[in-house]
């Protein structure tokens, strides 16, 4: 419990940021700490390992930015394959992409779908969970691949939002949680 107090200590907290109103949650002074970055990982790995022990994961997701950087290492310790989803019009090849809403407007997301068959199970991994609109989408991709979301998984939570609430019963791990 007190290296999560310790993991939310290193979050930089900016008031009014991007938007009046916000309070925007940084997470890379975590980076300044390679241990906690790695502690971070490993409680990932850990709730993986202790809850969905006989599943074998397929592939970590990362998404689109700061998902990326939890992932691959994530990936690198279960000893599976990483892949990303990005914003739309980013990755070559053959592509799978979802739409989702935005406060105004509309977005995509998109995943390459060379790696993963029918029926993979699959963890995906971001920074933060808000609203749950991102991840909706990203739950919503893999679905449309018919792949398994064993888990999301997220640094930081944002509970007063019930982002959770939007994945459809998906089961949800957050390292620190802020109302
Ligand atoms: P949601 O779709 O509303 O759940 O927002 C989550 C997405 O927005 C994630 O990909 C986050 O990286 C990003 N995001 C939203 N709020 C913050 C914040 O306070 N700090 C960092 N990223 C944020």
């Amino acid at each position: 419990q007190n290296v999560v107090a310790e993991i939310k200590s290193r979050i930089g907290l900016f008031p009014n940021f991007p938007k009046s109103g916000v309070e925007f949650k940084d997470i890379f002074p975590l980076f300044q700490s390679p241990s906690l970055f790695h502690k971070v990982v490993e409680l990932f790995e850990e709730n993986i390992k202790e809850n969905h022990q006989e599943v074998k994961i397929d592939a970590v997701l990362g998404l689109d930015a700061r998902g990326f950087l939890f992932g691959p290492l994530l990936a690198s310790k279960l000893n599976t394959s990483f892949v990303p989803v990005r914003k739309k019009g980013k990755l070559p090849g053959h592509v799978v992409s979802t739409s989702y809403a935005l406060e105004y407007g509309e977005d995509s997301i998109e995943m390459q779908t060379g790696s993963l068959k029918e029926g993979d199970n699959v963890v995906i991994v971001d920074d933060l969970l808000a609203t749950g609109g991102t991840m909706a989408a990203a739950c919503k991709l893999v679905k449309q691949l018919k792949l398994n979301v064993v888990k999301c998984l997220v640094v930081i939570e944002l509970t007063g939002l019930k982002g959770r609430e939007k994945l459809d019963g998906t089961s949800v791990y957050s390292v620190i949680q802020y109302e």
